[in-house]
């Protein structure tokens, strides 16, 4: 029997949750006895094998910043990003698996090898950035049966844990992401309708808004700089953290300001904060309402608004919530343990549907009763090449395959046709986006399949997207005369391309992640 859990990878903490006897999901603490550990990493000055992973990373961030990394969710995906230590180039990929490793290890101590696990990713993360997180999971030695939009995760916890009925959205504001999802939920049954959301808007601009306010203040008094260097910045950036989170329960709060200049008090008010933030917030707004539109809903439809993500203590989101819905969130949830939670009740359920036979009868009947319909969170497709009407000449177009909030698994089909007598390949690509416009989507990936010689144009190629459950997507490229076929599997290479070959195979980790 293996154990079923979820991981929560945030941009500022991560957790880890495992389904017990039961198939109850729980929170497994890490070696220092936290249910959350920062996803803080530090390379130890002494000894270069070794790395440190959580509370301790956060702690010596402030001796040597060069040598640590945060947030690093926030390039997830991201080709052109490294961290250079000791010459090594380290990926986005390479930095989370050491994160997701840590978590895999602390709980491997009390409840044995930890290797089936669901990972929870934001609903609009594309398929490069889900496919990096996937790829760091399996770096990290784990078997990453799927993948799980968080607001999904937070929500289904919560309908397991209480009876709700009807449409409701859950606002699930982190520390680095935003995330809007509209689902229809009738007790344990849950249909979503769709996601919106943004992935660098979350907590760590706000304590950037904060910090500016510091260097602000500092500067008015002495004309000079309150921070000179980059553990200067650690620390003040940690200190914006801390004022921040007094002003969710105070309506001020006091800094002290050591620079080269002087020392100084600093205060910040809520509502100098709130002016400061407002234009994020406004940002958030905004994919609400997109969101509802999306829906086809009014606010007015909205049965309950779900709270997710440390961020939403912050008394302006309530309170925005509350004019825009006319009623209070619900906040009753821990908000910062309900991602991993569900991820571990949705990995449960994964494992019922692809190993049935590993998994313990208390969990399946524990989750018998549970049924989950997502959707997919993009629009897929791929560039073609048809005739204008008007100008008799060809035109690169974005056709879509997979339309966006199509209930899943899902799987659609277009057939295209070569262009030219004696054709031996074709370009194929694919694209995410709702633009007919090649130029306003995102390529995704391009490939080229080869096609035998000597052959009249118009030759059908049929084109297949599929997306399972477990949010993978599956693209198939088939040449229908000769049979010849192109399987895509998305994942980036070592140089930052998109390739059929699969980068987490490809680097090994030979470092020791501290516990
Ligand atoms: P999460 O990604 O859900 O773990 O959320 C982490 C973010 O929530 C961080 O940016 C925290 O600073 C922020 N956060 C946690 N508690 C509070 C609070 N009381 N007030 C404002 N922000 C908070």
């Amino acid at each position: 029997m293996s154990n079923i859990v979820g991981i929560d990878l945030g941009t500022t903490f991560s957790a880890l949750a495992i389904l017990n006897a039961i198939g109850k999901p729980e929170i497994v603490p890490n070696a220092d006895g936290e249910r959350l550990t920062p996803s803080a990493i530090f390379f130890d000055e002494e000894n270069a094998d070794v790395i440190r992973v959580g509370l301790e990373a956060i702690n010596s961030r402030h001796l040597n910043a060069q040598r640590s990394v945060r947030w690093i969710k926030r390039h997830m995906g991201d080709a052109g990003y490294s961290k250079k230590i000791d010459g090594k180039d380290w990926s986005p990929v390479e930095l989370s698996s050491l994160i997701l490793k840590k978590l895999k290890q602390d709980s491997s101590v009390e409840h044995g090898e930890i290797k089936d696990a669901v990972i929870s990713v934001p609903a609009h993360f594309d398929e490069i950035r889900r496919k990096a997180t996937m790829d760091a999971g399996t770096m990290a030695g784990l078997n990453v049966i799927g993948i799980v939009n968080e607001p999904v995760a937070a929500a289904l916890y919560y309908a397991t844990t209480r009876v709700i009925n009807g449409r409701i959205l859950v606002y699930d504001l982190g520390g680095g992401t935003f995330d809007v999802t509209i689902m229809d939920v009738k007790g344990t049954q849950m249909d979503i309708v769709c996601s919106q959301g943004d992935h660098a808007l979350g907590g760590v601009d706000f304590d950037a808004q904060i910090l500016k306010m510091l260097e602000q203040n500092y500067k008015e008094k002495f004309n000079a700089e309150l921070i000179a260097s980059e553990e200067d910045r650690a620390k003040y950036e940690d200190e914006a953290e801390d004022i921040k989170k007094t002003l969710s329960r105070r309506e001020s709060a006091k800094k002290m300001l050591y620079g080269s200049a002087g020392s100084m008090r600093a205060e910040i008010t809520r509502d100098m904060f709130e002016e400061a933030i407002s234009s994020l917030m406004a940002r958030t707004d905004i994919l609400v309402e997109v969101a509802l539109e999306e829906a086809g809903s009014k606010p007015s439809d909205i049965d309950k608004v779900i709270l997710v993500g440390g961020s939403t203590r912050m008394p302006i989101v309530q309170q925005r919530l509350e004019k825009m819905f006319g009623f209070a969130p619900e906040t009753a949830v821990n908000v910062d343990e309900c991602v991993a939670l569900g991820a571990a009740l949705h990995a449960g359920l994964a494992m019922i549907r692809e190993k049935p036979d590993e998994v313990p009868v208390g969990i399946a009947s524990g989750l018998k009763d549970i049924n989950l319909t997502d959707v997919c969170n993009h629009s897929y497709g791929t560039v073609c090449a048809p005739v204008d009407k008007e100008t008799g000449k060809r035109v690169l177009q974005n056709r879509i395959i997979l339309k966006k909030n199509t209930p899943l698994p899902c799987e659609a089909s277009q057939t295209f046709y070569t262009v030219s007598k004696g054709q031996t390949a074709v370009e194929v690509t694919i694209t995410q986006g709702e633009d007919s416009a090649v130029e306003y989507v995102n390529k995704i990936a391009t490939h080229k399949l080869e096609l035998p010689p000597n052959r009249q144009a118009e030759c059908p190629i049929k084109v297949t997207y599929s997306y399972d459950v477990n949010q993978r997507m599956h693209c198939k490229f088939e040449d229908l005369e000769s049979g010849k076929a192109l399987a895509v599997d998305l994942s980036i290479n070592k140089n930052g391309e998109m390739s059929e070959e699969d980068s987490a195979n490809k680097s090994k980790q030979n470092c020791k992640v501290e516990s």
